[in-house]
């Protein structure tokens, strides 16, 4: 995978040098031309990619389901549940807080903004971001059907909550359904696994195809809103949750670190934590030794509601707008931008771009103007892949935790280098 993003990077540049800005090359081959751009990028790399993406998101609701059903039938104390919930969405609201408490204070401290002299010259409409109230209702499922088929993440954590509540409950009648999903949960993993196989090939067409139009020359003004972003995501990543980890459990965090690797370049190649859940959840139980009963919990949970690295974008985004268009903002308003991203994140599910969205919501509380959206958006998709990365790496360290303090965790398989590595 990681030989997979490196050649992928390299690759997508190499293209980008030999067709600048979008133009064509093309190669003549005696008996006919053959268009670079039409052929290797649209028609292969493009079309690779896309499958590959399309095959881990046709993953996900099953997966989730399936899975969340297992955990909850083999939790034996179904009072634990409210606890494990209680603690993970703690948890990932704190972990939100402090990622978006620290971006601000740096980006306060660089001032990425100053000076920078820029108009939106294009505007940015955003689709209205929904209330708290109304996410609360709407985590309630009226057609568990509809909730599947439109991958609607809470519904369908609340539905298979339900379920395997129901399940548990249900005496002779309910341990021979729970049976039935214990093999369809083996089965789905499978699946997981041998799409891992050809991760290497998805992961190297998708970053080859997103690298031919991404370049750095065009950041111009941008360039220190994207270094401090990147810089604070680099921090929280690799310094912040490791303090976390290691405070709330003792364990070794390098060990972690290295165990999160492949999932963070998938995240980082496909810039959605929804669809990298399929890949979390294996690296969760089959290398970091995270029992089922809490990751299949946690990890979409996490996916939807746990955003540090996209809380990261909006505090420094907002800013670096608010300098770009010379408002101050007072100690009050930084701490409605805090609170404001860490609770918009609850509602809005984990798929690429929706980073901005979320920021628009920002910006208003604090009466800045979302134009300023138009700004930063040129450089929104590679801080959107990282910010990615950030995000799934925060929902394993909290799974992690909550599998430690509950007592369903494999410490042996924590420190054995080689666990989940044989799966084919
Ligand atoms: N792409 C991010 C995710 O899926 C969300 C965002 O920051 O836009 O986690």
């Amino acid at each position: 995978i990681v030989i997979g993003m490196v050649a992928g990077i390299l690759l997508g540049t190499f293209l980008q040098w030999l067709m600048p800005n979008g133009s064509d090359k093309i190669i003549n081959l005696y008996f006919f031309d053959l268009s670079l751009k039409g052929f290797l990028v649209d028609g292969v790399l493009e079309v690779i990619g896309q499958i590959f993406m399309s095959s881990l998101r046709m993953l996900v609701v099953p997966l989730v389901f399936v899975s969340l059903v297992c955990g909850v039938c083999s939790l034996k104390d179904i009072s634990k549940l409210g606890r494990i919930g209680g603690k993970a969405i703690g948890l990932y609201l704190a972990t939100t807080a402090i990622a978006i408490s620290f971006a601000i204070f740096v980006a306060l401290l660089i001032a990425p903004g100053e000076g920078v002299n820029m108009v939106a010259n294009s505007s940015f409409t955003s689709k209205e971001a929904p209330s708290l109230a109304q996410v609360i209702i709407q985590m309630f499922p009226t057609n568990p059907f509809a909730s599947f088929a439109e991958g609607n993440m809470l519904q369908i954590i609340v539905f298979a909550l339900l379920f395997g509540i129901a399940i548990a409950l249900s005496g002779k009648a309910g341990d021979r359904i729970a049976a039935l999903f214990d093999d369809l949960s083996v089965v789905i993993m499978r699946l997981v696994s041998i799409l891992m196989n050809i991760a290497p090939y998805g992961v190297f067409a998708l970053l080859a195809t997103l690298f031919t139009s991404v370049s750095l020359d065009t950041f111009g003004n941008l360039i220190k809103y994207f270094f401090v972003v990147f810089f604070v995501l680099l921090i929280h990543a690799l310094v912040t949750y490791p303090i976390i980890l290691k405070l709330l459990t003792g364990l070794n965090p390098l060990i972690f670190l290295k165990k999160m690797r492949d999932t963070a370049i998938f995240a980082f190649s496909t810039a959605s934590s929804n669809a990298t859940i399929p890949v979390t959840l294996e690296t969760a139980t089959k290398k970091m030794g995270v029992k089922n009963s809490i990751a299949s919990f946690t990890v979409p949970l996490g996916a939807t509601i746990n955003m540090d690295g996209t809380a990261i974008m909006q505090g420094v985004a907002t800013v670096f707008i608010a300098q770009v268009f010379a408002q101050d903002l007072t100690l009050a308003d930084y701490l409605t931008v805090v609170l404001t991203a860490t609770l918009a994140s609850i509602g809005t599910a984990g798929v690429p771009g929706v980073g901005l969205i979320m920021l628009a919501m920002v910006l208003e509380q604090v009466g800045l103007p979302v134009e300023g959206i138009a700004l930063i958006i040129g450089v929104d998709r590679l801080l959107d892949m990282t910010r990615t990365a950030v995000n799934v790496t925060g929902d394993s360290m909290v799974s992690v935790v909550i599998a430690k303090s509950e007592g369903q965790f494999d410490h042996e398989m924590y420190l054995d280098a080689k666990a989940g590595q044989n799966i084919d």
